[in-house]
């Protein structure tokens, strides 16, 4: 089964071009007794099932001394696959992929010795060798050289958590149904821009689920920039300049009543707008999504924030405040980072709001 996987196409090339290594076990050695058996039967349902002193035998003797490999056992009763985890996976030294058969495995061994057991789909196979082939192909897409273009791994479905936008190719009128005409403009400004856009409600309609684990930002066409409403005192600001260039922010706003305040904030913060007042910050344009720390009425779910972010054409302005009082007679929409009311510190709560509406998951 896999003969054909390692010496075709895309990896056929990259296992040629030596860019990829695929070691195969064949799990018949590791047999026991004159019939060099690798099965029994399972206690209770009679179903045949992988034995677990051989699996060790045949795991044994693929651990090189090096690094501790990673095992991936693919089974239905996993969790279920995505690029997530397939990044994770890609950084690992040594992958070893164990192909179940039958009813599976020794559930010992799966405790002992499994790192992470997948599952490709709510469906089940007769056994592990495709899912092997599926994650070492998703794996091998990732190392730079295998595909011809790397940036187009970027711009695939689930790179960044969105899906990828559709795509035509020549004829630019086909069946009478024309290409759109932004792609034939040659501005490329423009078509990233559309690419994004049509990316962004691709996700939002087929599937929204993904939204919860998205990177929205590059999405959101007006960009996104934060601002900070201080009250009198110690505000807690440490570590706002690195969360803002972490999720590559541009210069926050700090708002804040008192001249002193001012000159204050621009001491700890240099790259900062200073703004004395709230209604200096935004205009019509802009979409204000105001944080509370607790939901509470007109509040909207994390999902519905982010559906909004991108279907909202100019900027994105996320705004924190230390007193939440501040935040009540702003426009725009309410986001919550839990049910409860809780008091946290202004830098805390800024560092879970942008991982919980712009973080990846
Ligand atoms: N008794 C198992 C159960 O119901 O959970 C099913 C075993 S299945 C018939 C045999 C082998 O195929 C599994 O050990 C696993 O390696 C592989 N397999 C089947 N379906 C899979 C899926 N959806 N994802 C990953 N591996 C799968």
């Amino acid at each position: 089964m896999f003969r054909s996987f390692l010496s075709t196409s895309i990896s056929g090339r990259a296992v040629s071009a030596g860019l990829i290594s695929v070691n195969l076990v064949n799990f018949r050695d590791f047999g026991k007794g004159s019939y060099r058996q690798l099965d029994d039967y399972a206690f209770g349902s009679g179903g045949m099932l992988f034995a677990a002193p051989q699996l060790k035998d045949a795991l044994d003797s693929v651990s090189n001394g090096g690094a501790k490999p990673f095992v991936v056992y693919p089974s239905p009763q996993g969790v279920l696959i995505t690029q997530e985890i397939i990044e994770t996976l890609f950084r690992q030294e040594h992958v070893i992929i164990l192909c179940g058969h039958y009813e599976g495995i020794d559930e010992r061994f799966a405790r002992r010795y499994v790192d992470l057991e997948v599952s490709v789909g709510d469906c089940v196979l007769t056994g592990g060798e495709i899912p092997a082939m599926m994650i070492a192909d998703a794996m091998a897409r990732l190392v730079p050289g295998v595909v011809g273009r790397q940036k187009a791994v970027i711009e695939d479905s689930f790179y960044r958590g969105m899906l990828d936008n559709p795509n035509y190719t020549r004829p630019a009128v086909w069946e009478g149904e024309k290409v759109p005409e932004v792609l034939l403009s040659g501005n490329a400004g423009e078509i990233s821009r559309w690419r994004r856009k049509i990316a962004a409600s691709r996700t939002i309609s087929r599937r929204p689920d993904l939204l919860s684990r998205a990177s929205i930002r590059e999405y959101i066409p007006g960009g996104v920039r934060t601002a900070f409403i201080l009250k009198d005192g110690n505000a807690s600001f440490s570590g706002v300049p690195e969360l803002c260039s972490t999720y590559e922010l541009g210069r926050p706003y700090v708002i804040a009543r008192s001249r002193e305040l001012r000159e204050k904030a621009k001491q700890i913060f240099p790259q900062a707008k200073v703004l004395a007042g709230i209604r200096e910050l935004s205009d019509k344009e802009d979409l204000t999504v105001k944080v509370f720390t607790g939901a509470r009425a007109n509040s909207m779910h994390s999902l519905e924030v982010k559906r909004r972010c991108l279907e909202h054409d100019g900027r994105v302005i996320f705004v924190f405040a230390e007193d939440e009082a501040e935040l009540e007679g702003l426009d725009g929409i309410a986001g919550y980072l839990y049910e409860h009311e809780t008091d946290i510190p202004l830098n805390m709560k800024a560092g879970i709001a942008l991982d919980k509406f712009l973080g990846k998951r």
